[in-house]
């Protein structure tokens, strides 16, 4: 089980030094999707809760249009628990000193399925060597070695789309593509 207090003062790596809150996640125990970003903004450092900016409110209107989902139906987190400084994306040391903490998650909060966000989380969660441009709507295995499943259920599975910042910068193509993941995810659920 994971220990809530230790993660919330964890100084596992640097970027304890630079943030405000360690931003744990969001949702219930045992959702049918649990969804995985890369790291904290700024809003998120701030408010402690993730994707609760511009990216989170485009993810969930197009969860709520394709898939029939809303974000209080989702566990909702990040690879990397702590802001890096500017948004810069986390180094490889800073994930794999945190990943310890969503793989205990995984574990914990038993999904149904994990969608993971871009290349960072996608390589994080599902240790893919391609990137999101070759690996986006393609249903994944999740480390099952590393985990233990809580429950009887199934293993989760996974899907890997775009991170919606992605989105956000590239446009209607980028948000074109993420919508036929989703349905890939809405048929995945469905079977689940
Ligand atoms: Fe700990 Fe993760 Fe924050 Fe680093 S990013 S201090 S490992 S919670």
């Amino acid at each position: 089980m994971i220990d809530i207090d230790e993660l919330r003062t964890c100084t596992r790596c640097a970027l304890s030094t630079t943030r405000q809150r360690v931003v744990i996640g969001s949702g219930p125990r045992h959702p049918r999707l649990m969804i995985v970003g890369e790291a904290p903004g700024r809003y998120e450092d701030e408010g402690g809760e993730p994707f609760i900016g511009r990216s989170g409110r485009l993810l969930f209107q197009l969860m709520s249009e394709e898939v029939g989902i809303e974000r209080d139906e989702c566990f909702v987190t990040n690879v990397v628990k702590c802001r890096p400084p500017g948004n810069r994306t986390p180094t490889q040391r800073e994930i794999l000193a945190c990943r310890g903490w969503l793989v205990a998650q995984v574990h914990d909060y038993a999904p149904t399925v994990v969608l993971a966000l871009g290349n960072v989380a996608a390589r994080a969660a599902f240790n893919l060597s391609e990137g999101v441009g070759v690996t986006h709507g393609r249903i994944v295995a999740l480390f099952q070695h590393e985990t233990e499943p809580a429950s009887s259920a199934p293993p989760p599975q996974g899907l890997v789309t775009y991170h919606p910042a992605a989105a956000l910068r590239g446009g209607s193509s980028v948000v074109d593509v993420m919508r036929a993941d989703l349905r890939v995810l809405k048929e995945l659920l469905d079977q689940r």
